[in-house]
């Protein structure tokens, strides 16, 4: 799934819990079940994990900086920024961490990513395609509206 609908949706669960280590659980799990739904991402079309494009690049500078810019936003307007930053960051923690994929330690995590991880070569049939396209804008819009009526 795309930064920013990780983003959001871990935004929307620190705009509703009052507890911090309830809402870096709920925020870090949420990222597990929305990888799980059909998305693209700027590695869809990629073999393996690299971006080998320049409109696979391109995808994934946008994704980050909407990303920051709405943790910004975020940061500076919501009365109740610290939760909803916190959750945002617990919301987007597998993918940041994918880094320490390569050492054995992690390997549990890593194997429990790919396992919920939709399968994106699905993405390659059309109608996968649109599910990858309309799934992600569904859910990032519903937590806007969500956030905006917390705000
Ligand atoms: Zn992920």
């Amino acid at each position: 799934m795309i930064a920013v609908v990780h983003l959001l949706a871990g935004a929307v669960i620190g705009a509703y819990i009052n507890s911090p280590p309830t809402i870096v659980a709920l925020a870090f799990f949420s990222h597990y079940l929305l990888d799980l739904i059909p998305h693209i991402d700027p590695e869809t079309f990629a073999e393996g994990h690299s971006l080998s494009t320049w409109t696979q690049r391109l995808s994934f500078v946008l994704d980050i900086t909407a990303a920051l810019v709405i943790a910004w936003l975020l940061l500076y307007t919501h009365q109740r920024w610290s939760f909803v930053i916190l959750g945002s960051i617990a919301g987007l923690l597998p993918d940041v961490a994918m880094p320490l994929e390569r050492y054995g330690w992690y390997k549990p995590f890593r194997d429990f990513h790919y396992l919920c991880h939709w399968n994106p070569n699905r993405a390659r049939a059309w109608s996968w395609y649109i599910a990858g396209l309309t799934a992600p804008a569904t859910i990032g819009l519903a937590s806007l509206v969500i956030i905006w009526q917390t705000h």
